[in-house]
């Protein structure tokens, strides 16, 4: 027999409670399967009062990092050896790594809506208008600010929420941020290059639901993308396409924030196509 015997796998998952309905593995899994890793994510309940046990459990099993999800992404930094510098300033990890024997949290997600707006257009000096002002919108604002946007002007329901956001990012980044209220069906003022919606307006079960915009006021010359991955194809996507508009769906934040975890974690930098399939396939189930 040649070679030498190796039955120990890498290690990675996600905590989260509830967590069976997260879809992360099979997306991460196809990614290892086709790159020829001998890796393993697994899909880990851990309730809040577990968190701190699960992740010394993470590091005394030799976890290689793990996803965190709800309602662990804030909590799981205090038991953390460092923070990188977005997941600083958004207070909110959702990806640890470890680097040399050190858990540190990283925030993959406004960096993945990040790579899949980059495929249509660069940040650069463009204005942004963001829908919601929860965890994905301020993952997203950051990175945008950090990436060189111009303006971020944030549109939310509850207006505390909405100018926390303006505020974060004003104050610890150097773009102009500001907050305007949402009322009625939301018209797009001119000079906006790219609108997101990062609310979770549309998301299953209520697919059914509209974002509150006059999509008249959706001009072709806009970028616009939804942070929604299941359904993918969101009114607010379809009403784009139809206005003439270039746009990012869900998956494409979904599955670019799995690409940077990969990368994170093994070094190797995962085909998206084969991630994307696997999640459609799910989605399509
Ligand atoms: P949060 O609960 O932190 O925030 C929800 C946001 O949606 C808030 O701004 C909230 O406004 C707003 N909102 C919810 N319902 C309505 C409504 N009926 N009308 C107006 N505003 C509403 O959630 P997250 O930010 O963590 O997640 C938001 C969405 O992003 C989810 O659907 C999630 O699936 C998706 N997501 C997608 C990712 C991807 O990779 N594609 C990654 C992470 C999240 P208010 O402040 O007024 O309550």
């Amino acid at each position: 027999m040649g070679g030498e015997l190796n039955f120990k796998q890498e290690i990675v998952g996600v905590f989260g409670h509830p967590v069976a309905e997260n879809p992360t593995q099979a997306m991460v899994e196809a990614a290892f399967r086709h790159h020829g890793l001998d890796w393993r994510y697994l899909t880990l309940e851990v309730g809040p009062d577990d968190l701190a046990d699960a992740v010394r459990g993470a590091r005394a099993m030799g976890f290689r990092g793990f996803n965190c999800t709800i309602p662990h992404k804030v909590a799981v930094i205090d038991h953390l050896d460092g923070l990188g510098e977005s997941a600083e300033l958004m207070g909110a990890v959702n990806c640890v790594v470890d680097r040399d024997g050190r858990f540190i949290g990283e925030n993959t997600d406004g960096k993945g809506f990040l790579s899949a707006l980059t495929e249509l257009t660069t940040p650069d000096a463009k204005r942004f208008l963001l829908f919601g002002a929860g965890g994905a919108a301020r993952a997203i604002g950051v990175e945008l600010a950090l990436a060189g946007a111009a303006a971020v002007t944030v549109v939310n329901r509850s207006r505390s929420r909405g100018e926390e956001l303006a505020a974060l990012l004003s104050d610890r980044t150097s773009v102009t941020a500001d907050f305007r209220p949402w009322e009625g069906d939301f018209r797009i003022p001119a000079g906006f290059d790219v609108v997101v919606n990062a609310t979770s307006i549309g998301l299953y079960p209520d697919t059914d639901a509209r974002l509150p915009l006059d999509i008249h006021t959706l001009d072709p010359s806009m970028v616009v993308a939804d942070v929604i991955p299941n359904p993918p194809r969101t009114h607010l996507v379809r009403d784009a396409e139809a206005a003439g508009c270039r746009v990012i769906d869900g998956l494409g934040m979904l599955v670019n924030q799995g690409v940077l975890g990969i990368e994170y974690w093994t070094g190797v930098t995962p085909d998206a196509g084969v991630m994307r399939g696997a999640l459609e396939e799910v989605f399509r189930a």
